[in-house]
């Protein structure tokens, strides 16, 4: 009974703040399609004019573009499945949410989003993939994967059957179809009576790539564009990324080719044990073989989302349904040689993210505003007509969904973290700020509890309007200076901002306080982590 007191009261609040922001009438508690895949990159969206585009490898998507609006400049915090999407259902960084890494977990009542979306009247749902720890979704339903889950025959937890993560069903197919399946039974079947929240999180394009059988000829005979950055490195990276003197490129982020000793795409390609290739053609040959199998793992989502899109026409409710597409994070396809995500450069932080809501968000439109994944939850709630709480670190974005302009006391810089060190993918940790021009990144190449292999520390800067690429990294050219020290100073007060320091991690502080202002003393201690590391590494 409290409960629903307190929901009505959230949503009359909300409905008059949001009918006196609104440029337009929207209906006012439009139905919201969250659909979200797991790594599908911006690269890989024919709407976003990437190198793929002649391919034609979304069309579905590209429709909902050219019916709504594509976001360009939209960021996660941390890009890793688990902390993404705890940013996503918080609207918080990751210290403020907890979740850092991918052994976080969201407890059921800190999923906020889905709670303050069905306290407003919402009916709630997420069906695909979660992955957020052993804690049970906070949805009225939902059918989601263990973990990460698999490709073909895939097991599910299933609201109504058995206690959470003990008794899951297993169902005949491959999964992206499965999703769709069951997407689309839940909205034939839901109560009517009230407006729906429908999270549909693919587990596609999430290695290891799987595609459905009938895609097995698809893009059979096509030799894929390749990115000027897989084999030319230009000056792009620094000490903490290549090692003094390059002397750590065969160990620090999973490569294409052969590059990366400890991780590389060759066993996924079917080329793990191969002999006959030297290393430079072996490179291009698991480049092909990668972006093959990625696409036609993707073509699998476009077909699906075309289906869900057909049978809300087919309702009749395509129109009163505001439809959000976007991913986790981004995804490397073979810039600078490098696979998986994680890094803070643009291809792997950066998220799609394309808007349909006819009448409330202009067709072909775009937008460059700084946008980041905490975002996501208050923009949701805002167009549920409830005010976002306080605790949520983002801002509804819907007045540029609205009107296509920036306002003016919009963010001027977002803050990112990767907060796992050497992991998985070989990937040293950092943190960093992103302007509309400029990209300032400190890597500080340490686990949280200073144990294990430290990286040499190190910074790279890149200016993002002549070098949208990141091949040239300035942060030792003298006329960048002033430039730094500014953005330095806004990323020590983003920190503070959201909570994000490490005052709880002092032996990262050690070397932040150490490393913040480079020194011939810091130069020369990076120089000597870097040697101490290639040891430890061989
Ligand atoms: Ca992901």
């Amino acid at each position: 009974m409290k409960t629903s007191v307190k929901g009505l009261s959230l949503s009359i609040l909300g409905l008059c703040l949001g009918s006196s922001e609104a440029a337009s009438t929207p209906p006012t508690k439009p139905n919201i399609l969250f659909i979200m895949s797991d790594d599908h990159t911006a690269q890989a969206i024919g709407a976003y004019d990437g190198r793929f585009a002649a391919l034609n490898p979304t069309p579905a998507l590209d429709r909902l573009a050219r019916e709504g609006m594509r976001l360009d400049r939209v960021f996660c915090n941390n890009s890793i499945c688990t902390p993404s999407r705890a940013s996503i259902l918080t609207g918080q960084y990751s210290q403020a949410n907890g979740v850092l890494d991918l052994t976080g977990s969201l407890a059921t009542d800190h999923q906020y989003l889905p709670q303050l979306m069905h306290e407003a009247g919402y009916n709630t749902a997420l069906i695909g993939k979660m992955h957020l720890g052993h804690v049970e979704p906070n949805f009225d339903y939902y059918m989601v994967l263990p973990g990460q889950g698999e490709y073909f025959d895939p097991k599910f937890f299933k609201k109504g059957v058995g206690a959470f993560e003990k008794q899951p069903i297993q169902i005949k197919g491959y999964v992206t179809d499965i999703i769709t399946d069951a997407a689309l039974d839940w909205l034939k079947n839901r109560d009517r009576s009230k407006p729906f929240f429908f999270c549909l999180h693919n587990k596609a394009p999430h290695d290891d790539f799987d595609y459905a059988p009938r895609y097995e000829n698809y893009l059979a005979d096509v030799t894929f564009p390749e990115p000027d950055s897989l084999t030319n490195a230009g000056n792009h990276g620094s000490i903490a990324t290549r090692g003094d003197q390059d002397e750590l490129v065969r160990y620090i982020g999973a490569s294409i080719g052969r590059r990366n000793v400890f991780r590389n795409q060759l066993p996924l390609a079917g080329l793990k044990n191969n002999t006959d290739m030297d290393d430079e053609k072996i490179l291009h040959e698991s480049y092909q073989r990668y972006i093959r199998k990625y696409l036609r793992c993707v073509k699998g989502v476009d077909d699906n989302v075309q289906r869900v899109v057909d049978y809300l026409k087919q309702e009749g409710i395509l129109d009163n349904t505001l439809i959000i597409y976007t991913s986790d994070q981004g995804m490397w396809l073979g810039e600078h040689d490098y696979i998986d995500k994680r890094w803070m450069y643009e291809e792997s932080m950066r998220m799609p993210m394309i808007v349909r809501f006819p009448g409330v968000v202009p067709a072909g439109t775009r937008s460059s505003a700084l946008i980041n994944n905490t975002d996501f939850a208050p923009t949701i709630l805002d167009f549920a007509g409830v005010k976002p709480p306080a605790y949520m670190h983002g801002r509804s974005i819907r007045p540029i969904l609205e009107t296509g302009k920036t306002p003016d006391d919009w963010r001027k810089a977002t803050y990112y973290r990767y907060w796992m060190h050497l992991a998985h993918h070989w990937n040293p940790a950092h943190f960093g700020i992103r302007t509309d021009r400029y990209k300032l990144i400190f890597f500080y190449g340490l686990k949280n509890d200073g144990t294990g292999i430290q990286t040499p520390p190190g910074w790279e800067f890149y200016d993002l309007e002549k070098d949208p690429t990141e091949m040239n990294n300035l942060y030792d050219d003298p006329a960048c200076k002033p430039v730094i020290a500014d953005l330095k100073q806004q990323l020590l007060e983003l920190r503070n901002q959201y909570d994000e320091t490490d005052r709880k991690y002092p032996a990262i502080q050690a070397v932040i306080d150490r490393h913040w202002n480079t020194t011939d003393e810091s130069r020369a201690e990076a120089v000597q982590i870097s040697h101490q590391a290639k040891a430890a590494f061989e």
